[in-house]
């Protein structure tokens, strides 16, 4: 029989390292996996803001860091891939290009990107279309781009960008005070451009006007990514849990931005991974 670990924990962003890490110090063998490679969200992050004590004055990729060392120093082992299907028994298998079985399962998956619904969208994504102002944020140096989300992590993309390109324009009812970003309320309903996204259409009390611009950052319909899991949800998609991070499914525990009523912090990622990490790596000492 193949190997079976005591907890699989899917997402290596935030809270699925801190809570491998932890259920690897209460004793139990970890397999932690993700489809990009550690990081999750963070490896976009230039310095964080509202950092926890622990991440004060870091960029996301060195915090990033610095959780993986703690989770591969706990005997943590990383695996590489998308979790595609789960499936609980007395065990749970972990589906996707391979499968791992586990006495206990962590999902701490965080949200996908989110999408305008637009049907030109998927043509622009990488060609205007970017998820990632750090990153992207220099190649338009000079240029117009366009912000759409008005939650507050949007906003604080809105200030990186306005320090890289010539100006920026946020689609909502209020902007960061800085000298090249202004708000313009309203609703994008189309995008065009030949050779990469030109522009957006945005429609306003019944009237539509044309937009120019080199790029969009989308941060806009994020939901939980955990279309592979069955447990009970809320309105959103998100996994509801108990005070310790278990699930409805006997076993099966979340953290971080998928369970349901997360604040989208790390804080709260890492503390929620706490635990979870814990109650996981109790579940398998009791279940061997
Ligand atoms: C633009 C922006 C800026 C932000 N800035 C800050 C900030 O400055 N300070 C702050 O406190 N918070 C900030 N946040 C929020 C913070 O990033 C999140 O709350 C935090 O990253 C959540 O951690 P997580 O581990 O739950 O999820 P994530 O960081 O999203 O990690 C989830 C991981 O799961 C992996 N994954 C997903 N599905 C699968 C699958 N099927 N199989 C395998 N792997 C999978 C992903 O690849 C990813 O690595 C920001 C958010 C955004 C959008």
């Amino acid at each position: 029989m193949s190997e079976v670990w005591d907890v699989v924990v899917i997402g290596a962003g935030p809270a699925g390292l801190r809570a491998s890490a932890v259920a690897a110090k209460a004793g139990a063998r970890v397999m932690c996996i993700d489809k990009l490679g550690p990081g999750g969200l963070m490896m976009n992050f230039g310095e964080i803001h509202d950092a926890p004590p622990e991440a004060a004055g870091q960029t996301g990729p060195d915090f990033i860091a610095a959780l993986l060392d703690q989770a591969t120093e706990a005997g943590v082992e990383m695996g590489f891939g998308e979790v595609t299907a789960l499936n609980g028994g007395a065990t749970w298998s972990v589906i996707g290009d391979e499968t791992q079985t586990a006495r206990a399962v962590i999902v701490a998956s965080g949200l996908s990107h989110g999408t305008l619904g637009l049907p030109e969208e998927e043509r622009y994504q990488g060609q205007g279309i970017s998820h990632c102002a750090v990153c992207d944020g220099p190649l338009y140096a000079g240029q117009s781009v366009v912000v759409v989300g008005d939650q507050g992590w949007a906003v604080q993309e809105a200030r990186e960008l306005a320090g890289m390109v010539g100006s920026v324009t946020v689609i909502a009812d209020s902007a960061p005070s800085l000298p090249n970003v202004t708000a313009m309320p309203g609703r994008i309903i189309a995008l065009d451009g030949d050779n990469g996204l030109q522009g957006l259409v945005i429609e306003r009390g019944g009237q539509t006007m044309r937009l120019e611009t080199s790029a969009l950052f989308p941060y806009v319909g994020r939901k939980p990514a955990c279309g592979f899991v069955e447990a009970e949800r809320d309105a959103a998609g998100a996994l509801v849990v108990g005070a310790d991070g278990a699930t409805s499914a006997p076993g099966l525990f979340a953290a971080g931005d998928v369970r349901a009523g997360a604040p989208e912090t790390i804080a709260q990622a890492l503390a929620d991974a706490e635990k979870a990490g814990k109650a996981a790596a109790a579940w398998a000492a009791a279940h061997r």
